[in-house]
């Protein structure tokens, strides 16, 4: 095994407690979610005998491939842009999508959902800076979003998730995170029977700090841990 993992893993945790500390937060109430796009099935393997409980893939294919050799040794997270046509490989394999960024995407995991009888839980990606090479729903467009999923009845919509501006300093960042946090507290349970927004998925390896002292409830940390792709 190689010992620079536990050493990433301690460090990494060490300042997740900090920040949650900071911010009179529970440590334990912060989700690390290891993000191990590029990393081999044998680190991941390494990684979760080290404690890692929370993975997180980007593309369904390279997903696919990991399940079917990890399984349910650990929760699996849909990080990435999930097309519509593949999200049958997704719904009741994984803890939580976090990247629902269209009508129809939802739409079509609340269809896959219902046939396997499962509930699928989701979060709605926003694009909070507006970027144009972005995906995720703008801020002013929450609202009316969230309003029309009020049909689909086999997805619970657990709260919101975005990547932030790739920045030079974290603090550039506080910002947005904040306004993730507003958005969270408007749209806090719209509706009983399929709302639940507990989670803010935000911060990375550059700015993961924070975005907790912000709110986020969940990290999603690739570098920090494997180092760089
Ligand atoms: C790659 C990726 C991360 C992790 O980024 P790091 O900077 O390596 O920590 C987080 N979220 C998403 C959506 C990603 O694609």
């Amino acid at each position: 095994m190689n010992p620079q993992l536990k050493k990433n893993i301690d460090e990494v945790r060490k300042q997740i407690n900090e920040a949650a500390l900071k911010s009179g937060r529970k440590p334990e109430d912060i989700t690390l979610i290891a993000v191990t796009k590029t990393v081999d099935v044998d680190t991941i393997r390494d990684g979760i005998e080290l404690g890692l409980e929370h993975l997180g893939e980007n593309r369904v294919q390279e997903f696919d491939e990991k399940y079917n050799q990890i399984g349910d040794a650990c929760k699996w997270h849909l990080i990435g842009h999930l097309q519509t046509n593949k999200v049958k490989s997704v719904v009741g394999r994984t803890e939580l999508i976090h990247s629902v960024d269209s009508i129809r995407l939802a739409m079509e995991i609340d269809r896959q959902s219902k046939r396997l009888n499962v509930i699928s839980k989701i979060l709605i990606e926003i694009n909070i800076a507006m970027e144009e090479t972005k995906f995720g729903i703008l801020p002013n467009h929450v609202k009316e979003f969230v309003k029309s999923l009020e049909d689909c009845e086999n997805i619970m919509i657990n709260g919101f998730m975005c990547v932030a501006p790739f920045v030079e300093k974290s603090e550039q960042n506080r910002k947005y995170f904040r306004k993730m946090c507003e958005i969270n507290v408007d749209n806090k349970n719209m509706f009983q029977h399929n709302t639940s927004m507990l989670n803010l998925s935000m911060g990375m390896s550059n700015d993961f700090a924070v975005a907790i002292e912000e709110g986020a409830t969940m990290v999603r940390i690739g570098t920090s841990l494997f180092g760089s792709r």
